[in-house]
């Protein structure tokens, strides 16, 4: 907890693990505590840094974690990851490496099962963990009630592989006027694994709840909840809000400020045209970085001195430029991009998404600290 405030030179995500570890601990006080827990570290663990992410969670206790690709995978697994890892989204091209990195791969088509069946009696495997993901309703990724015969008799005629878990996504956890919809995805889920149990023999881990899923239907927690964004500080509705903290602070600096005549314009394309005398602040950042053009011409701003400046004229590629007339500030000052107080939910909004995609863009161009 240093108090480098003024330290920052460049631009910078820092990445507050103390958060992190808060946020875990507050999604588990959702859970029975003999429910398992998966931390979704994908894509970067949400755009902040998946070595030191899961590094932290391992220590805290996880049982599981989860990525969508299996080089994410073998990254965790280059970190020191030694929990078991998940891949979702796993491809047939991928198998070699998934065996060796001892990564366990979702399977949720006949095509991949048999594949994945036939590498691993080829290389001579026993009961190598599969997760089976079936679809209820998202109709994104995953085998239909109807298949679950066919899947069970696939997985019992070889001794290579064992059914770890079975799983399926909800389609809007987060949002309850489909309440009646998420529940008919977690009674179908319930039917589907009555069903495979009885088949299979044996109970696998099963788990369907997201983030938003454990915090509105705890209920449908069943053996394990996979969690993203939550461990992330975001719990997409604002009545969460104190309960979570963003772990990652965008900061950067004024590189230079410029006084701007009435009927001068400002950026490329010349978007911007100053109606008044005025000042503005260059940063160097830009849509490289994770800022969407889309942030452009006072749709976003930043907090400088904790007043908000709006970006002015087009985003381009390595650097925004900010209004601040009303705001007291010289060249080098810190500026606040997203953080716990300029939050990436809200600045999303303004340009129609949502904090996923917002966080998980941020580039890697930008140095990661840790607090
Ligand atoms: C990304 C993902 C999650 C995590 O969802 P959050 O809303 O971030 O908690 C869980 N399960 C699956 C299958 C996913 O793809």
């Amino acid at each position: 907890m240093a108090n480098n405030q003024n330290s920052v030179k460049e631009t910078v995500l820092e990445i507050d693990l103390g958060a992190l570890t808060q946020n875990y601990h507050f999604l588990k006080s959702k859970l029975k505590s003999e429910t398992k827990f998966l931390a979704v570290v994908k894509a970067f663990a949400y755009g902040s840094d998946s070595k030191q992410v899961a590094l932290r969670l391992q220590e805290e206790g996880v049982d599981y974690f989860a990525v969508a690709y299996t080089q994410e995978g073998v990254q965790l697994r280059d970190a020191g990851i030694t929990k078991p890892i998940l891949v979702l989204h796993a491809l047939t091209g991928s198998f070699e490496t998934i065996l060796n990195r001892c990564l366990e791969p979702a399977l949720y088509s006949f095509k991949i099962l048999k594949e994945f069946i036939a590498f691993t009696e080829l290389h001579q495997q026993t009961s190598y963990p599969v997760h089976l993901k079936f679809n209820t309703g998202l109709n994104r990724l995953g085998f239909d009630e109807s298949d679950v015969d066919n899947v069970v008799e696939l997985c019992k005629k070889s001794a290579a592989v064992k059914v770890r878990s079975a799983f399926s996504h909800l389609a809007a956890s987060e949002d309850l006027s489909e309440i009646t919809f998420t529940l008919s995805q977690i009674e179908r889920f319930q039917k589907i694994s009555n069903h495979l149990i009885s088949g299979l023999g044996y109970h696998p881990i099963l788990h369907t709840l997201n983030t938003s899923g454990i915090l509105n239907f705890p209920n449908a927690q069943f053996d394990m909840v996979r969690s993203g964004i939550g461990l992330y500080g975001y719990g997409n509705d604002p009545k969460f809000d104190s309960f979570l903290k963003p772990i990652a602070t965008l900061k950067t600096i004024i590189s230079q400020i410029h006084e701007l005549k009435k009927g001068e314009t400002l950026g490329y394309n010349r978007a911007f045209k100053a109606s008044t005398p005025m000042k503005t602040a260059t940063l160097p950042l830009g849509h490289a970085d994770g800022i969407s053009r889309i942030y452009g011409n006072g749709k976003g701003w930043v907090l400088i001195h904790g007043e908000k400046a709006p970006i002015v004229g087009n985003v381009c590629m390595d650097m925004i430029m900010v209004d601040v007339t009303k705001i007291d500030c010289k060249e080098g000052d810190e500026v606040v991009v997203l953080g716990p107080n300029s939050r990436a939910d809200t600045l999303a909004a303004s340009a129609n998404t949502i904090s996923y995609e917002l966080i998980t863009g941020l580039s890697q161009r930008i140095k990661r600290v840790y607090k």
